[in-house]
């Protein structure tokens, strides 16, 4: 089968970082072009431009694009790729509503291309040995803990912090795409307090409380304000002991042991856009930002102190 020709769109940090050596590590797909309005990166081969329009009235043949934009240019950018005839990936969050990702969904039933919502937290080396530790255990309390520098991740990303961007949940996020892989049984948010600077947006912290439907409690703490060791761990207590999946996945601690991989997040992503791709099909699974908008539903507000990079 000839090469999946696909174009990135949105050359910041993470495709530059992720995508653009996914897509070099991978013969199923040929990358043939890139698409952003400010970004000098350029790879050998592959054709540039400053819109997705102009990718289109060039005629260049593309396949597939993966959307790299912040979440809140990208609805508009997917459905224009997928009335264009291209499969779409979509980074996480796959927008910037959960309506607008459910019109995407419908439009590409409809036109019968490939849709998916990557989460690449769930790729991580951990996360698939954690589901299959947890599905015997009784579970009696689960702890997420997802404590970042945002100076340190996120230097001068403005988009992050406006309606949309999700603040400190952009990260927090990925911890909700681990929990509701690994997690037996759904679960839900019962209170949450979002801590929003008084110059900005979108919350640098939130404290939240979930249950599932057996009633276990989910406790999760969310701060962009961490200064020294950085968390992103989940900590699972159960009647055979506790799980600590941590490093956002990548190490899985058991009773019996620690367990480390490679890491192959992204790598695993693309592996499953080419088979959904192959088979016709879509992966949309929206549950993580259903989490978050009802955070923002369900929330108390606090005000706190101005921040700025
Ligand atoms: P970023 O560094 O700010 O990059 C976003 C890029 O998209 C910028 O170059 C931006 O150009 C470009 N862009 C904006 N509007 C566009 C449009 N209409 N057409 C084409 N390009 C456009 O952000 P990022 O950190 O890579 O994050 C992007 C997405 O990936 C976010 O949803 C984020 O949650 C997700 N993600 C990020 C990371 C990470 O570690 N950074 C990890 C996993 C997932 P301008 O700068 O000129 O606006």
């Amino acid at each position: 089968m000839s090469p999946i020709r696909v174009a990135v769109i949105g050359l910041g940090k993470i495709a530059r970082d992720q995508h653009l050596p996914a897509i070099a590590g991978n013969d199923a797909f040929h990358l043939t072009a890139l698409v952003d309005p400010s970004s000098t990166s350029n790879v050998e081969g592959a054709a540039r431009f400053d819109t997705l329009e102009a990718l289109f009235d060039d005629g260049l043949a593309v396949d597939a694009v993966v959307l790299c934009t912040p979440p809140q240019v990208r609805y508009e950018l997917a459905a224009k790729a997928l009335a264009r005839g291209a499969h779409v990936f979509l980074e996480k969050p796959p927008g910037a509503t959960l309506a607008e990702v459910a019109a995407l969904e419908e439009q590409a039933k409809i036109s019968g291309f490939t849709l998916f919502a990557g989460w690449h937290s769930r790729y991580a080396a951990g996360v698939e040995r954690a589901r299959a530790w947890l599905a015997d255990r009784r579970i009696e309390r689960v702890s997420i803990i997802w404590r970042e520098d945002v100076r340190v991740w996120h230097p001068g990303q403005t988009w992050i912090w406006e309606p949309g961007g999700l603040g400190v949940f952009d990260p927090g996020i990925n911890a909700l795409s681990i929990a509701t892989r690994i997690l037996p049984r759904a679960f839900f948010l019962r209170s949450a307090v979002l801590s929003t600077p008084s110059n900005r947006a979108a919350p640098i912290a939130a404290e939240m409380t979930f249950t599932d439907t057996a009633g276990v409690e989910i406790a999760m703490d969310l701060d962009w304000r961490q200064t020294g060791p950085q968390s992103w761990d989940i900590v699972v207590e159960t009647d055979a002991g506790t799980l600590k999946l941590a490093n956002g996945g990548a190490v899985l601690e058991l009773p019996s042991g620690v367990e480390r991989a490679e890491d192959r997040e992204y790598a695993g992503l693309y592996a499953h856009f080419a088979a959904l791709i192959q088979n016709g099909r879509s992966d949309v699974d929206t549950a993580p930002l259903r989490l978050v908008a009802d955070a923002f539903l369900l929330g108390h507000r606090k005000t706190v102190e101005a921040f700025d990079d």
